[in-house]
C-alpha cells in the first residue's frame, strides 16, 4: 500500500515538473532559414523582444511564406513567427543570434540586443482595423513562458520599447493584457 502511494506521488512529480516545463503544451513547427542570423555557441540570453509584421508584396497580408520571403532580401529574420492561427514557426535556434532587434537599447542600456535576446515576431497589419489574434496572444504567451522557463530572462519588451525613434511594433496590441497573462504562475518580468 505504501509503495503505491509512493508510485502515486512520484508520478505526480514528474507530470507536475513535465507540465511546469512547458514543454508539452507548445507546439512548435521548424521552419529554418539561413538567412538574418548567425551561428554562435554560449550566448546568454536576458531578454525577449515582441514584433509584428506582414507581407507588404501583394496578395494576403498573414502570408508566412511571403513574410519569411521579405526577411531574405532584407536579411533579417527572428527566432520565432507566430501566424494568424496561433501556429509557432522556428526560424532561429534560441543559441544563434537572429538580427531582428537593430540600433536598439534595453533598460540596463546594452545596446547588443541581438547577442542576448530572443525575436518573436506577431503577424499582423499596422491597419488600426487590425489585431494579433486571441489564438496568436495564447500560443505567445505559452512561448514566452516557455521560454523564462528555460532562460534568466530580466526583459520581456516591444521592439518599440528598445528602438522608440525608428520602430512602433507589435502593433495595435493590448500590452497590459499581456502583461496580466504573462505574469499568471507567478514569474515577475521587468519592463519599461
Ligand atoms: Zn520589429
Amino acid at each position: 500500500m505504501i509503495d503505491q502511494k509512493l508510485l502515486l506521488i512520484s508520478l505526480l512529480f514528474v507530470l507536475n515538473s513535465t507540465f511546469a516545463s512547458g514543454q508539452c503544451k507548445l507546439k512548435i513547427i521548424d521552419k529554418r532559414v539561413p538567412f538574418g542570423m548567425r551561428t554562435e555557441t554560449g550566448r546568454v540570453i536576458e531578454a525577449i523582444i515582441i514584433h509584428s509584421v506582414f507581407n507588404k508584396s501583394g496578395g494576403d497580408k498573414y502570408n508566412v511564406k511571403q513574410i519569411l520571403k521579405q526577411f531574405r532580401q532584407y536579411r533579417v529574420s527572428s527566432h520565432y513567427l507566430i501566424a494568424r492561427n496561433g501556429k509557432i514557426f522556428r526560424l532561429v535556434k534560441e543559441k544563434d543570434v537572429s538580427f531582428q532587434a537593430g540600433k536598439s537599447c534595453l533598460p540596463d542600456g546594452q545596446t547588443s540586443v541581438n547577442q542576448c535576446s530572443i525575436g518573436i515576431e506577431l503577424v499582423t497589419t499596422d491597419d488600426v482595423s487590425d489585431k494579433p489574434t486571441e489564438k496568436q496572444i495564447r500560443s505567445l504567451t505559452a512561448l514566452v513562458k516557455d521560454i523564462q522557463h528555460r532562460h534568466a530572462i530580466k526583459y520581456v519588451l516591444r521592439h518599440s520599447d528598445i528602438a522608440p525613434e525608428r520602430k512602433t511594433d507589435p502593433w495595435n496590441m493590448d500590452w497590459e493584457e499581456f502583461q496580466k497573462k504573462l505574469s499568471i504562475g507567478g514569474l515577475k518580468i521587468a519592463s519599461y
